[in-house]
């Protein structure tokens, strides 16, 4: 598939929609049973959109965290989330608060807190932002899977009066950089597109197709997001529009078209009443639901309930399964250090799924 085939889908009208071939639809949906840790919402970016950072940082210090992981733990969680602002060292109490518990960097804290979370039986899923190859080989030793989310290839999005303008670790180099790393490195990755930011279905396409090189040299992309903006409150972007349901499905079918082999997934608590339609386009995953912790990074939007979800996917004919951070195909193929393998061997089923 070319960038003109994925152009024909984003620029099609209802008529062109309608007479696409017949979507992938998957027999088993997947998600994953998590807790969500925003350790630190400092961050050196400062994208329009975010709801999230704060120039009022804060830190989560470790007791704060393994009451969280030990009550997942106790609730049959099998992911740990690991999600927080970039370099958030940048802000000097920040720097002064790791310092005092014995740690150099956020990475070096986090390294820390993803043993923990192994020994309580929770595969880390780390999404740190734009790291190095150093660390990210650290982080390996102790993650299922890792992520960063591209959000688009278009340099034009960091320009002046655009939604990353005051973000250097939003400069889609940067981004693919880490991307390809994790491929060379071997980690089972996840990563994808924020949708209704001002791009257009050219730089939509352009994004897809850098993956899609990434995906077909290294192998490592197990997942690719497509979520929709939400507008936050007191932030530069609070009164821009919403993608629209068309778009969206627009999206998630060429995703699915380019990506046969891998999962699509679209967050239903971002899509609470149109999520089941996205599995009729192609999406075949719903992400992490945590049955304790809220998305911290959308806090109005909830998770829904499980079984909400399964009786919704059992409706359309299909299986809801619940999945581990690290997808079967990963677990057959051993891309995973021995720490991890551990805990992997203790929680997954022999297809690869999640032992519920
Ligand atoms: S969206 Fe992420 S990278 Fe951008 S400012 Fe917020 S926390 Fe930082």
């Amino acid at each position: 598939m070319q960038a003109e085939d994925v152009m024909r889908i984003l620029d099609a009208d209802a008529m062109g929609f309608a007479s696409l071939k017949p979507a992938r639809i998957p027999k088993v949906v997947t998600y994953s049973k998590n807790v969500f840790i925003p350790l630190t919402n400092a961050c050196r970016n400062a994208c329009a959109y975010c709801g999230f950072r704060s120039d009022k940082p804060y830190i989560m210090r470790e007791d704060e965290v393994l009451r969280i992981l030990k009550a997942g733990a106790a609730k049959g969680c099998r992911e740990a989330l690991f999600t927080f602002g970039e370099r958030p060292e940048v802000y000097p109490e920040i720097e002064k608060a790791l310092s005092e518990m014995g740690y150099d960097s956020i990475i070096e804290y986090l390294y820390h807190l993803c043993e923990v979370s192994l020994k309580l039986g929770l595969l880390p899923h780390s999404n740190p932002g734009v790291i190095d190859e150093a660390e990210m080989r650290a982080l390996r030793e102790v993650n299922a899977s890792m992520g960063l989310m591209l959000e688009n290839a278009s340099d034009r999005l960091c320009e002046s009066g655009m939604p990353h303008e005051h973000s250097p670790g939003k400069r889609p180099r940067e981004r693919l950089r880490m991307i390809e790393c994790a491929g060379k490195l071997r980690i089972p990755f996840t990563t994808g597109l924020l949708i209704g930011i001002g791009e257009t279905s050219d730089e939509i396409a352009l994004s897809l197709m850098y993956l899609k090189k990434l995906s077909d040299r290294y192998g490592h992309i197990q997942e690719i997001i497509i979520q929709n903006f939400r507008p936050k409150k007191d932030t530069p972007m609070q009164y821009s529009r919403e993608p629209s349901l068309f778009r969206m499905l627009k999206v998630v079918r060429a995703s699915s078209e380019l990506f046969p082999e891998l999962a699509i997934q679209v967050p239903p608590n971002l899509n609470p009443s149109t999520y089941a339609i996205f599995l009729l386009h192609g999406a075949s995953d719903l992400g992490g639901i945590s049955p304790l912790t809220r998305d911290y990074i959308n806090p109005e939007d909830a998770w829904p309930r499980v079984e909400e979800m399964r009786l919704l996917v059992r409706e359309l004919g299909l299986t809801l399964s619940q999945r581990l951070p690290i997808y079967p195909k990963y677990i057959a193929k051993g891309w995973y250090s021995e720490r991890v393998g551990e805990v992997i061997s203790q929680y997954a089923t022999e297809d690869g799924y999640a032992r519920e």
